[in-house]
């Protein structure tokens, strides 16, 4: 940077203190054997600056071209408005090579397979991928229920729970490069016989207790969520029975929903009928649900038939008791997946922002919106411009990274080259708000919410269509396949007629986004046939855990969690004060310690008479803010985004199952394509607890 003196560099003065814990506890790089330093956080940022830049050597850059690239690679990420996900921060460069964040792995029904998918195989590259730095998604549903024949041995099957634990225990095992604990999605589809005891395998007794490092989601249905309204019966089914084309039933119920190309799918089943000489017991590749089950209970494949809403409200039920399970949408996943015609979508990442294939990974980074906030004539407005050139940047980075990885596996590698995702997501959202004087809980908000994520779309969009003219697009890529989810993005008042909310955006508000608001996709699109895509999805909302402290901004897209708050450490108690909020306080002359301490007890002023409204307003935090406004801004997110949001709705302790119902259906509504709720306490471990008043 220019103002070097010493050694010590002005950027250095943008990082918090947190950030520099965080920093220091696990990202700058130490000598193995003295333990010392032997980084900086400026250096760390060069390091991975020019560790990326570097690809670009190979696409023809001189080094000087490429020594531009790196950096403004470091510029936008030094500036702290960008960064990318933590394993791209650590790993760049160094001996540990995973730079991804997000894999999702294939769970066959088998102990190991010639192509490396068995239950075994599977828990062997966890562990290879875990112990680099990344976080793995699994499918289930594939597996045999409980109970059902092993033929090898006679005996009976243990069931997808029990594999489970162990890929629990395996990630218990194995530290990340002696840093953090690995992360997992287990997904198991409502159609499978084992779902009830999935569903209530994190809740009850059983909560804090079991498969403490997954996730869990019901793989959810349009037709099972239909089932719900009509309150209808739905089946279970054996995968292992089932002899129509492809791997399951499940396969069976993609044809049978349309979402692929009718030419490519004969093409499909007379595939797999070659090679598994099988039997299509249909005319028509396209058949009906009911058609589907006929056939299913034929073959002895049903189970038994369960009324769908005693299913869905168990869900409900383990989501108010304990958060899990959450739900992911499979069919709104599949329909606004661009590369639909490469296969079907069964999972997802931990977090739920990265629905993938079997074998893909997909590198994040997010761009830190709080900056983009500037003062003009005395009034507060976005920069788009800076904004643009920042994204711009930030995709040729993270499209670097997919050169730059080494894969912990060749089928990922294959599988991750193929489509070539990347996730650029966003955070300190809810500080652009306040800085913007908007109240996160009004139309306004989601307005500005739904708009900025047009822009970065388009951008980022635009930004892997002028990469792909320079390197070419993914391999995978097939300019009339190929789905623009712009095409299918509902519009804003559809959301909100949706949620049966009312109310107007406020002529400043629409003044403000008109940039983004007049985007013109019709072009985009054109560009796209004659220049190709170099990135099959390029958004993802991630929930930016770490690196938006590094950033000293709000998380993803969320609201402030508490403005003020205590902190117990081994050496004493600390006061922390949401800086931004100290600001607000000064104005009013309010930053007097007595008066922060007090407001630290709740860790908010919602209740506070005696605070200003407008800070009353603008500072709402995640428990105050209604249900309905989390999921609207989860969905306005959602529609400009071609991978997922990672987004937890946050509710008050006292809320009751049916707001978590209402909450799950107005979700599917809203295509969303996954959800996750948290009730305030309804766990014993909770990191952060807000205020002191428990
Ligand atoms: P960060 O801020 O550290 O870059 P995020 O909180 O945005 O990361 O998480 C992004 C993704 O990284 C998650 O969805 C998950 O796939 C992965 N991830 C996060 N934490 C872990 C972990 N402890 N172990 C493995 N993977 C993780």
């Amino acid at each position: 940077g220019k103002g070097k003196w010493n050694g010590f560099d002005e950027r250095d003065m943008l990082l918090s203190y947190n950030a520099l814990k965080v920093l220091e506890a696990r990202y700058l790089l130490k000598n193995p054997d003295t333990l010392r330093y032997v980084e900086t956080p400026q250096m760390m940022f060069r390091r991975v600056a020019n560790f990326l830049a570097k690809v670009d050597t190979s696409y023809g850059k001189s080094e000087e071209e490429v020594k531009k690239i790196a950096d403004k690679f470091y510029e936008i990420m030094s500036s702290l408005k960008f960064l990318p996900n933590t394993p791209t921060l650590m790993n760049s460069g160094t001996r540990l090579g995973v730079l991804s964040a997000c894999f999702v792995l294939p769970v066959r029904d088998s102990m190991t397979t010639p192509e490396g998918e068995g239950i075994y195989d599977t828990l062997r590259a966890m562990a290879l991928v875990h112990q680099q730095g990344g976080g793995t998604g699994f499918d289930f549903s594939e597996l045999r229920p409980k109970g059902d024949v092993v033929a090898s041995t006679a005996g009976v099957a243990s069931g997808p729970i029990s594999f489970m634990k162990i890929f629990d225990v395996s990630t218990d095992v194995v530290k990340q490069g002696g840093k953090r604990r690995g992360a997992n999605m287990g997904i198991m589809h409502v159609w499978h016989p084992d779902v009830n005891d999935f569903i209530k395998a994190k809740t009850g007794q059983l909560k804090d207790a079991q498969l403490q490092n997954f996730n869990i989601s019901v793989g959810i249905y349009d037709y099972f969520m239909k089932a719900v309204e009509r309150d209808e019966e739905v089946p279970l089914v054996n995968p292992r029975k089932t002899r129509v084309p492809g791997s399951n039933w499940d396969s069976y119920m993609v044809k049978a929903r349309g979402y692929m190309d009718e030419e490519y799918i004969q093409e499909l089943i007379l595939k797999e009928l070659e090679e598994k000489d099988a039997v299509w017991l249909d005319e028509s590749s396209v058949i009906t649900l009911d058609e589907a089950m006929v056939i299913a209970e034929k073959e002895g494949a049903v189970t038994s038939k369960v009324n769908a809403r005693v299913i869905f409200d168990e869900i409900v039920k383990g989501a108010w008791d304990s958060g899990d399970p959450g739900i992911v949408f499979i069919d709104e996943i599949n329909r606004r997946h661009p590369i639909n015609y490469i296969g079907k979508i069964q999972a997802t990442n931990p977090c739920a922002e990265e629905p993938l294939l079997p074998w893909e990974s997909c590198n994040l980074g997010s761009v830190n919106l709080e900056k983009f906030v500037i003062e003009k004539e005395g009034k507060a407005i976005i920069d788009w411009d800076s904004l643009a050139d920042t994204i711009r940047y930030a995709v040729r980075m993270l499209d670097n990274v997919i050169d730059a990885n080494r894969y912990p596996l060749k089928q990922i590698e294959e599988a991750t080259k193929k489509t070539r995702k990347v996730g650029l997501g966003v955070m300190g959202f809810s500080r652009l708000l306040v800085r913007l004087g908007i109240p996160y809980d009004s139309v306004d908000a989601l307005y500005v919410s739904y708009n900025l994520a047009k822009f970065v779309y388009y951008q980022a969009f635009h930004a892997s269509i002028e990469l792909a003219k320079e390197k070419g697009s993914f391999p995978a890529y097939d300019p009339v396949l190929y789905r623009d989810i712009f095409d299918t993005a509902r519009s804003f008042n559809e959301l909100l007629e949706v949620a049966k909310l009312k109310g107007e955006v406020s002529p400043s508000v629409k003044r403000l986004m008109e940039r983004a608001e007049s985007l013109d996709f019709s072009q985009l699109k054109g560009e796209r046939m004659i220049k190709g895509l170099r990135n099959s999805t390029v958004m993802s909302i991630a929930p930016t855990g770490t690196i938006s402290i590094i950033s000293g901004t709000s998380s993803g897209i969320e609201p402030l969690f508490a403005l003020a708050f205590i902190r117990n450490v081994a050496v004493g108690k600390f006061m922390e004060v949401d800086p931004l909020f100290l600001e607000y306080l000064k104005r009013y002359e309010m930053d007097d310690p007595e008066v922060v301490s007090k407001i630290a007890e709740t860790g908010s002023v919602a209740e506070n008479v005696f605070i200003p409204r407008t800070i009353r307003n603008v500072f709402r935090t995640a428990h105050e803010v209604a249900p309905e406004y989390h999921l609207l801004h989860q969905a306005s997110w959602q529609q400009w985004n071609d991978s997922g949001v990672s987004k937890t709705i946050n509710l008050k302790s006292e809320e009751t199952p049916e707001t978590v119902s209402k909450i799950y259906m107005m979700a599917w509504r809203l295509g969303v394509k996954g959800i996750t709720v948290y009730r305030d306490k309804s766990k014993s471990q909770q990191v952060i607890y807000f205020g002191i008043k428990k």
